[in-house]
């Protein structure tokens, strides 16, 4: 007697490692592991949120038509073809589950989302993992990789944890060598934060496209990650059928309404791109004078290396821990001498550093 048998992929799958929240011993300590939002949620979010309670007893709209018609009007898209999510990570679930089976493969890049095999082996499909460069995705691994039974690519632009990004040029050139019949998925969770000229989170790939679909996140930029709320905007057949894939009711009304009023709060997501912007820059260069190796970030957190000092990763994210502090550590995906820090408030930031400068210089 042994009870119901699962699939072998699903005994075989791994659990998704969230940032850690707590240290053993310290009441509140201060989490920058997660690339959270580092002024909180937007105001108006939070309002919109509260204000939206006395209707919990109904069901929330199952095609959330005012949050799809506040992105179409603000990126100038079709509320048609947007897809919500619990997070564009259930997009991304969703995605696996409406274009692969048992046996397909579907690629992604070294040192990038640790969702994505997660969600391609969730449906017993194989991950195909290729070589980034200079912790960069690179479009001729990926087009190396693909064979006969390719069925789905995951990209990240910009890219977590490394922080770096890809040109338009380059996901186009990817893009148009890929075969129709793969689904290319753009995964831009961190669009808000890019200023590069050369950057496109993908919208304009969408529209003229039959196989890609951007996926874009409320948890970053707009502070809601507690929300669990995403979207993803497809060619028409594509999102069709994501929302025959995904739950009738996955996105709460009160999360919809902070939604609608998060992409109206412009003068939070002007505050929150400076203070990135800010604090990235002097971030970056603090870690470099300590002699640690940044890799070079568009996006709200920071990952670098302890190549050129004497002591490693490990020990520095014990010491970080121990004084209150935590970073987000990887012991897998080949990055066990970094650190990936988010960009915390002001007070955060210049704490890390000095812990970094006292644990560095303490022979
Ligand atoms: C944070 C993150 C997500 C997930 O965002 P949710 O909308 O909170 O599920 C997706 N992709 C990347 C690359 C991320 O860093």
């Amino acid at each position: 007697m042994n009870g119901p048998k699962t699939h072998s992929w699903i005994e075989e799958l791994d659990v998704y490692a969230a940032g850690k929240s707590k240290v053993d011993g310290q009441i509140k300590p201060i989490k920058l592991s997660a690339n959270e939002c580092a002024l909180g949620p937007s105001p108006m979010a939070m309002e919109a949120y509260i204000e939206e309670a006395p209707n919990l007893y109904r069901y929330p709209d199952p095609v959330y038509t005012e949050l799809r018609a506040a992105l179409a009007k603000k990126y100038d898209i079709d509320a048609n073809r947007i897809v919500c999510g619990v997070g564009s990570d259930e997009l991304l679930k969703v995605a696996c589950k409406a274009y692969l089976k048992p046996g397909d493969e579907a690629i992604f890049v070294a040192h990038s989302f640790s969702m994505y095999p997660i969600a391609i082996k969730s449906v017993g499909a194989i991950a195909i993992e290729v070589a980034d460069v200079n912790y960069t995705a690179d479009v001729d691994n990926i087009l190396a990789a693909i064979n006969d039974k390719t069925k789905l690519i995951f990209i990240a632009n910009p890219n977590n944890p490394t922080g770096t990004y890809i040109p338009k040029k380059e996901v186009e050139r990817l893009w148009r060598n890929v075969p129709d019949d793969v689904l290319l998925v753009l995964d831009s969770a961190y669009a808000e934060f890019m200023e590069e000229a050369d950057y496109s989170s993908g919208i304009d790939l969408v529209d003229q496209s039959t196989n890609v679909f951007m996926t874009r996140t409320f948890s970053k930029l707009y502070g809601l990650a507690a929300l669990r709320l995403g979207w993803g905007y497809a060619p028409e057949k594509i999102a069709q059928t994501l929302d025959k894939c995904r739950d009738p009711f996955n996105i709460p009304s009160c999360t919809q309404a902070a939604g609608v009023a998060a992409l109206k709060d412009t003068e939070f997501e002007q505050k929150v791109i400076e203070h990135t912007t800010k604090w990235r820059k002097w971030l970056s260069s603090e870690l470099t004078s300590l002699g640690l190796t940044v890799i070079p970030s568009v996006t709200n957190f920071i990952l670098f290396r302890f190549d050129d000092v004497t002591k490693s990763a490990a020990a520095a994210n014990d010491y970080l821990t121990q004084h209150g502090y935590i970073l987000r550590y990887y012991s897998g995906q080949g990055l066990d001498n970094f650190l990936r820090l988010t960009i915390g408030t002001e007070k955060e930031n210049k704490e890390v550093i000095r812990l970094l400068r006292e644990f560095l210089e303490n022979k």
